[in-house]
């Protein structure tokens, strides 16, 4: 299961993150700089290398910046679709994907536990895909 703190991650070496472009396909960077005591929040640099044709840089979007990075987790355990997950119970801007663990830049898929009471289960939509996730809640829908 996953456990890891932000503290759990390198420190000042960039890594790659969950999430991709949605035009041109490069995947986010982000770089741990700082880490509080506890090791549970702290600050990241991101980048996106977008391609050179990509749309984003047309509209100008940002293509590096800074964000507040970090979370904690609920002590109850959660079942999903048959795997378990320690549900996130608070979260800073940039939190993890709690299936494949890289952090995720942009907003992920969220799943509010008891109306965010029981804590909030975040995936990145790559994986989200993958098990199955995006699936399920289309057909809730
Ligand atoms: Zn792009
Ligand atoms: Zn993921």
């Amino acid at each position: 299961m996953n456990t890891k703190l932000l503290k759990d991650y390198p420190r000042n070496l960039w890594m790659e993150a969950a999430d991709a472009c949605g035009f041109c396909g490069a995947k986010y960077q982000v770089k741990v700089t700082w880490v509080d005591e506890r090791g549970c929040f702290g600050d990241i640099e991101w980048k996106i290398p977008h391609k050179d044709d990509c749309h984003e840089l047309i509209y100008e979007e940002e293509s590096e910046g800074n964000d507040i990075a970090g979370w904690e987790f609920h002590d109850k355990v959660y079942s999903l679709m048959g795997r378990e997950y320690y549900p996130l119970k608070t979260r800073a801007n940039i939190g993890p994907c709690l299936q494949c663990r890289k952090l995720v830049v942009t907003v992920p898929l969220i799943l509010f536990l008891d109306g965010g009471n029981e804590g909030e289960l975040d995936f990145c939509f790559g994986c989200a895909k993958t098990l199955g996730i995006l699936d399920q809640l289309k057909v809730k829908a």
